[in-house]
């Protein structure tokens, strides 16, 4: 083919011939691609959808209005937070992050069935955390089921030092030794002096560092990989704080 091709171009008619070669591929190479290209208009990017909170609860509504501006006041009166909405107003810096993903498989008479499951935790690395499991068919909406369920499960944490060798009256450990429970898992947070970082595995120093603490040693015991049971007994360790002092 290009033999030939070449052939007829350079016997019959060389200028035209070369210049239809010089000229050819560009043509036939790059004018209808790059035409292509840029006549098609560009799928606009999408923008992350940013839903406005309508409240639905009468406690949404008092967040809402300005009546009710703090997280503890809703925490003393009792009332139970039922709209991810009023934590987002509240805190308005809380990160979400996903802990853990996992698939779970199941036998059923039409055949296999497989969903998601997803914790998540929440945190403004300063004194709150909260973390949620949401399971579903599809993988993106057991996230967002468990990122609005650590939203809701958002607890204040009491911070200190409790260190014996630091004895500032900065927040930047737990004010004691605390010990929480969550399945085969249990873990110690014991209070450290200033400097010493966070001496805990990956994903419980992570959780940590979310709920804003900075300097503690840990202990755990039972299956830490885990995740359910780990990030509950952190939770329930959190909860410690407040149990005295
Ligand atoms: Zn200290």
């Amino acid at each position: 083919m290009s033999q030939t091709a070449q052939s007829k171009g350079s016997q019959g008619q060389s200028k035209p011939g070369q210049g239809g070669r010089g000229r050819g591929p560009p043509v036939y190479g790059r004018g209808p691609v790059g035409g292509a290209a840029g006549a098609r208009p560009r799928r606009p990017r999408r923008e992350p959808e940013e839903e406005v909170w309508v409240p639905k609860t009468v406690l949404g509504q008092k967040v809402a209005s300005g009546e009710i501006s703090s997280l503890e006041e809703i925490i003393e009166s009792g009332l139970r937070i039922q709209e991810s909405g009023i934590i987002k107003k509240l805190l308005p810096d809380l990160k979400s992050e996903v802990v853990d993903v996992g698939i779970i498989q199941k036998m059923t008479s039409n055949g296999q069935s497989t969903r998601f499951k997803a914790i998540v935790a929440a945190g403004n690395e300063n004194g709150y955390l909260g973390i949620g499991q949401g399971k579903s068919k599809q993988m993106r909406i057991a996230i967002e089921k468990a990122t609005s369920q650590a939203f809701l499960n958002v607890n204040p944490i009491k911070m200190g030092c409790g260190s014996w060798e630091c004895r500032c009256t900065q927040k930047h450990s737990v004010p004691f030794k605390v010990k929480g429970k969550g399945g085969s898992v249990t873990i110690e947070i014991i209070p450290g002096p200033r400097g010493l970082g966070l001496v805990a595995g990956g994903k419980i120093k992570r959780l940590l560092e979310l709920a804003g603490l900075k300097d503690a040693w840990t202990t755990a015991k039972g299956s830490t990989p885990t995740m359910n049971s780990t990030s509950k007994a952190i939770l329930d360790c959190l909860r410690q704080t407040f149990s005295q002092g």
